[in-house]
């Protein structure tokens, strides 16, 4: 446990000024395995200063010649994917399976951003008036920082910076303090690929280096995933003082099942959905509403599978699901099974207490299955972010989408159906960001844009493809004449097209 892992500041590790520090687990042991720098708000003014500096000559970098660096930085994320997952693996705890594709999902938003020099394109009018051309073009912001949760340390960070970065911007990452490591081996790579020193930073940290980058007047965007309470503090925050500012939060995802949908599908989709990298996804499915008589059939074959699922570390052969991040995420979790079972719902499966030979002191929690439960319990109303799958019984899809629509978060939803009517008019009324129809986890690919709507997302852009394209680019209009062309003389009066 001697590992430090420490601030990337101006293309080079460094320590930084604040002398503090935290331990990181390995959830699997229950045991601290590194621990990292915990930057003050002076290292975040070098940070910024690098980048503040690095961003003159970056934008003015051709895209191409962006792009090839990007394209360099592809390889080498794909030469080292399977390190980058041993990483995810060894400090959140998903499984290595999961983890290497967390990491293809991310390397997604690189190949999109290698054809940075199209999507750049601006768009000419020629003789808007007499001898006068008009033309829009995009350029980029200045200096723009990531704040980044712990339950996707490769994939969300490269949400954000491989698109701001091809947009001609500089970058500081603030990643999460729980599994802070993957961020330096991205700084390696970009370094290797022949990224200019200051392009791209780290600060590792807590609220201090956050608030420092929210107040940093050489700060002119932020980019924020993680829970609601903390996303709208970002955005109060971050707009408050004149930036731009995206900031995606924590969501409670709901999948319907009517009672004609293909059910073995329907219980594969909320197994892998609920249950996959221990419910710690903000695209997990916590709630089935099961329509009619599909609950009975449902429930029952959910109980089955919820009960052989394979829990273990996460590199052990066969896991499907490994421990959750902390122990204070173990306790809370447990908690809210507590209250589940004294506010009325139907404990089908209990996952509290849950050990695993060979690594007792891990933070595991088993696969957790609630029937019966109703709007007002604390397991419905709250984002548990554990393995616990929770069953509302619904009479009808009008009032499954009623239910879906009141609730304060819209980040992603499905239907299962076989009927063509039903799914479409499902689609077209319900206030979620991301629908899937008979697809558990509608998660857009590079090329289209992520985002919630409603306590999910906070700012009008969503993340990377064409909205990460606008959100790291401001748009400048132009109008050119020259002096060879008659000129229309003084005109006092608004000019018309003549
Ligand atoms: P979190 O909000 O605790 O932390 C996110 C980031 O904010 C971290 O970098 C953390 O250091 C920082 N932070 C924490 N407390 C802060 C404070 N008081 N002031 C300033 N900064 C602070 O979230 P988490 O636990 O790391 O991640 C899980 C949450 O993220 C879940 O709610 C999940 O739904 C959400 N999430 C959302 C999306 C999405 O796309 N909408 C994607 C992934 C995760």
């Amino acid at each position: 446990m001697n590992e430090t892992i420490q601030h990337f500041i101006g293309g080079r590790e460094v320590e930084g000024a604040s002398g503090r520090h935290a331990d990181v687990y390995n959830p699997a042991l229950g045991q601290p395995c590194a621990r990292v720098a915990l930057a003050s708000p002076e290292d975040v003014n070098a940070a910024v200063a690098a980048a503040h500096k690095a961003f003159p000559a970056w934008a003015a970098t051709p895209p191409l010649a962006r792009a090839r660096v990007l394209f360099k930085y592809l390889q080498l994320c794909q030469q080292h994917t399977d390190e980058f997952a041993a990483m995810v693996t060894r400090e959140h705890g998903k499984t290595f399976a999961d983890a290497q594709g967390e990491v293809a999902r991310g390397i997604e938003v690189v190949e999109f951003a290698v054809g940075i020099p199209q999507l750049l394109k601006g768009e000419f009018t020629d003789q808007i008036a007499r001898g006068i051309d008009a033309w829009s073009m995009r350029q980029p912001l200045g200096v723009v920082a990531g704040i980044t949760p712990f339950n996707f340390p490769v994939m969300v960070p490269m949400w954000m910076f491989p698109v701001a970065i091809a947009c001609g911007n500089t970058f500081v990452l603030k990643p999460s303090e729980r599994d802070p490591s993957a961020s330096l081996l991205h700084a390696r790579l970009l370094k290797e690929a022949g990224l200019p020193d200051g392009v791209f930073n780290v600060v590792q940290g807590d609220k201090a280096a956050v608030d420092a980058l929210l107040d940093h007047p050489d700060v002119q965007a932020l980019s924020f995933v993680g829970s609601t309470p903390i996303a709208e503090y970002i955005y109060a925050r971050g707009s408050a003082s004149g930036k731009r500012v995206q900031a995606l939060g924590g969501a409670k995802n709901h999948m319907v099942v009517m009672p004609d949908a293909d059910m073995d599908m329907a219980v594969d989709a909320l197994i892998g959905a609920a249950y996959g990298s221990a419910g710690e996804r903000c695209m997990a499915i916590s709630v089935a509403v099961a329509i009619g008589d599909a609950g009975d059939r449902l429930v029952e074959r959910l109980a089955e599978r919820t009960k052989a699922l394979k829990i273990g570390e996460g590199m052990s052969q066969g896991a499907e699901m490994g421990p959750v991040v902390t122990q204070a995420a173990k306790q809370r979790i447990e908690k809210l099974i507590g209250e589940g079972v004294e506010q009325g719902a139907t404990l089908v499966v209990d996952g509290r207490g849950h050990r695993v030979a060979g690594f007792e002191e891990g933070f595991f929690v088993g696969g957790t299955l609630f029937d019966h439960v109703q709007p007002e319990m604390s397991i419905y109303q709250e984002e548990i972010f554990g393995p616990v799958l929770c069953v509302v019984r619904m009479p009808d899809v009008g009032s499954a989408l009623e239910l879906i629509n009141r609730n304060e978060y819209g980040n992603g939803v499905a239907v299962f159906t076989r009927d063509g009517g039903v799914a479409r008019e499902f689609v077209r009324q319900v206030q979620v960001g991301m629908v899937g129809v008979n697809v558990p986890l509608p998660v857009p690919m590079a090329f289209n844009s992520f985002g919630g709507w409603k306590k999910s997302l906070f700012g009008d852009h969503h993340a990377y493809g064409p909205e990460g394209v606008r959100f790291y680019t401001r748009h400048k209009a132009v109008m050119q004449r020259w002096p060879n062309t008659a000129s229309s003389g003084v005109e006092f009066a608004f000019p018309q097209m003549k």
